[in-house]
C-alpha cells in the first residue's frame, strides 16, 4: 500500500500549545468508558497548558500511588528505571483492547482502519511534541535501546569504514555503549569516550580535543540516568557539526524532564522510550533528519518496510515505514499518544521547575546525613540523586529502603564502566517525577537515616 495515499479520517492535531487559565481535570475516561465509543482513543484537544502545577492532582491520576508497600504507602523513587502510568494511558490500553484491537496499515476494514489512524495520530502529535520537521522523521521502536541499535546498524554499514572514529562519554548507558563498540569492531573504526570531571561533568576540553575530520558520529546520552547531568547537547552539536559529524543524543532521560526541539537543537538522531515518560512500555521513538534516514539502508526486513518484492528484487518502502519492519507494538504505540498528552498539558516546564524543587529540597536534608556522598553534582543536574552511604553496601541500604516502602534502584544502573570511574560498586539511585512530593522527600530523608543508624 502506498503510505502518501492514506487519508486519516481523524483531524490532524493542533501543532501549537497555548495557555489558558484554567482547564479541568483531565477526564477520567472510565466515567465515560463504553458510552463514548473510541473518544478515549483519539485525544486531539488537550494540549493547553495549564497555568499552575497541582501536584495533589497529578497525583490522583496515578492509581498505584496509593498502594502500600511492606505495609507503608509507596514512595516511588524509581522513575529512571521506568515511570507509573496515568489513569488515561491505562484507560487506553483497555479501550483499545475492548474496541479497536486490529493490525495495523493493511486491512481495509473498519477496525483496521480506526486502529491505524490511531497509531498514526501518535506519530503526528509527537512531531511537535519535539519540533521535528516532518513526521516521516519519527520512527516508532520498540525503545531507546531500540533506536540507538538501528542508528548503529544503519548509519554504520552507510558511513563508517575501517580507521573512522565514534565518541561517546564516560557517562553512557550500556545501550549507547554495546552497540558502538560492535559496530567499531565490525568495521574496524575506533571508540573514544570522554571523560568526565569528579562532579560528573564532561569534558568538553577533551572531548573537542578528539573531534577531527575521522570522526563519523557522537552518541551522548542527554541527561545521565545515574549522576542526573544535564549534558550541554547545543554545543556538543556545535562543535561536531563543525567537523562534519552528525549526533545521536540519547533523551532516554531527557524526554520527561525536559522541553526538546530537535530543529532548535540541530540534532542528527534522537531516542527515548514511551515507558520512561509516562506511557507504555514497548513502544520507543527514533527520531532522524530525513536526509540521513533516506541515506541509511533499512534496519530489519519483512513485511510492512518493502514498496514491492519479487524473487528477482525487493525496493524499500518510503519513511517512516521503511525503518518499521513487521508487525509494531500496536497498543502500545496508540497508548503513547496519551502519554504526550498529559505531559503536554501539564507542561514540561512547568514539570521541570516543580522536580527541580524536590531536587534542591531532599539533596539538602540528604547531605545533612553524616557519611553520605552525593555522586554526581554537576551544574545542571535533572531530578536524580545518587548516593552512598559510607561503609554501606548499596543493595544493603535499598533493602531497607524498601522494607519502609521506598523504592530505589541500587547497583550499576547500565553504567558498569561510569562506576569503574568513581571506583565504586554501584550507588542507591533515587530518581524522582512530576507525581513526587516533598512530604515523599521527607520520607526517604528518614529512611536513608534509619539505614545508616542500622548498617554504620
Ligand atoms: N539510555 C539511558 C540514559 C537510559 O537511562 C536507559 C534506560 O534506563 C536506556 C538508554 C535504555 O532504555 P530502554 O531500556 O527503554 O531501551
Amino acid at each position: 500500500m502506498n503510505k502518501k495515499k492514506w487519508k486519516p479520517i481523524i483531524p490532524p492535531c493542533r501543532s501549537t500549545t497555548l495557555t489558558i487559565k484554567s482547564v479541568s481535570s483531565p477526564k477520567n475516561s472510565k466515567d465515560n468508558h463504553n458510552k463514548k465509543l473510541l473518544v478515549p482513543l483519539y485525544p486531539m484537544e488537550r494540549t493547553a497548558v495549564l497555568e499552575r502545577f497541582d501536584v495533589d492532582r497529578v497525583r490522583k491520576d496515578f492509581p498505584i500511588l496509593t498502594r502500600t508497600v511492606n505495609g507503608k504507602p509507596l514512595v516511588y523513587l524509581d522513575n529512571g528505571a521506568t515511570t507509573q502510568k496515568p489513569r488515561q494511558v491505562i484507560d487506553a490500553i483497555v479501550d483499545y483492547y475492548t474496541q479497536l484491537n486490529s493490525n495495523v496499515h493493511r486491512g481495509v476494514h473498519h477496525l483496521s482502519q480506526l486502529a491505524t489512524d490511531a497509531f498514526e495520530v501518535t506519530r503526528r502529535k509527537l512531531q511537535p511534541f519535539i519540533n521535528a520537521a516532518h513526521e516521516h522523521e519519527i520512527i516508532l521502536t520498540k525503545g531507546t535501546t531500540e533506536s540507538i541499535n538501528l542508528v548503529a546498524s544503519c548509519y554504520g554499514k552507510a558511513f563508517v569504514n575501517a580507521g573512522d572514529e565514534l565518541i561517546i562519554s564516560a557517562m553512557e548507558h550500556h545501550s549507547n555503549i554495546v552497540p558502538w563498540q560492535i559496530l567499531c569492531e565490525e568495521r574496524g573504526a575506533t571508540l573514544h569516550v570522554v571523560p568526565i570531571s569528579d562532579a560528573g561533568e564532561l569534558d568538553m576540553e577533551a572531548y573537542q580535543s578528539l573531534l577531527n575530520e575521522r570522526t563519523k558520529l557522537v552518541a551522548i546520552t542527554y541527561v545521565s540516568n545515574a549522576l542526573g547531568t544535564i549534558n550541554p547537547a547545543k554545543e556538543i552539536i556545535t562543535l561536531a557539526h563543525a567537523v562534519g559529524a552528525p549526533v545521536l543524543l540519547d533523551a532516554a532521560q531527557a524526554i520527561q524532564h525536559l522541553s526538546i526541539d530537535v530543529q532548535a537543537l540541530d540534532v542528527d538522531f534522537l531516542a527515548f522510550s514511551g515507558h520512561k515518560m509516562y506511557g507504555p512500555t514497548g513502544v520507543g521513538v527514533l527520531y532522524g533528519k530525513e536526509k540521513w534516514l533516506n541515506a541509511m539502508p533499512p534496519y530489519q526486513s519483512g513485511g510492512e518496510m518493502i514498496k514491492e518484492v519479487t524473487f528477482a528484487k525487493t525496493t524499500y518502502n518510503e519513511l517512516p515505514f521503511k525503518f518499521e519492519a513487521g508487525t509494531p507494538n500496536i497498543e502500545a504505540g496508540i497508548c503513547l499518544a496519551h502519554a504526550i498528552d498529559y505531559i503536554t498539558e501539564l507542561g514540561l516546564d512547568n514539570i521541570a521547575r516543580h522536580e527541580h524543587d524536590l531536587l534542591t529540597y531532599a539533596t539538602g536534608q540528604l547531605l545533612e546525613i553524616p557519611g553520605i556522598r552525593i555522586v554526581g553534582t554537576a551544574k545542571e543536574k535533572s531530578s536524580v540523586i545518587s548516593f552512598l552511604l559510607d561503609g554501606a553496601h548499596p543493595y544493603d541500604v535499598g533493602v531497607i529502603l524498601d522494607k519502609l516502602g521506598v523504592a530505589v534502584r541500587t547497583g550499576h544502573h547500565c553504567t558498569q564502566p561510569l562506576m569503574d570511574r568513581f571506583a565504586i560498586p554501584g550507588t542507591v539511585r533515587a530518581s524522582l517525577a512530576m507525581y513526587n512530593t516533598r512530604e515523599e522527600m521527607d520520607v526517604l530523608v528518614a529512611a536513608v537515616k534509619r539505614a545508616s543508624a542500622m548498617l554504620l
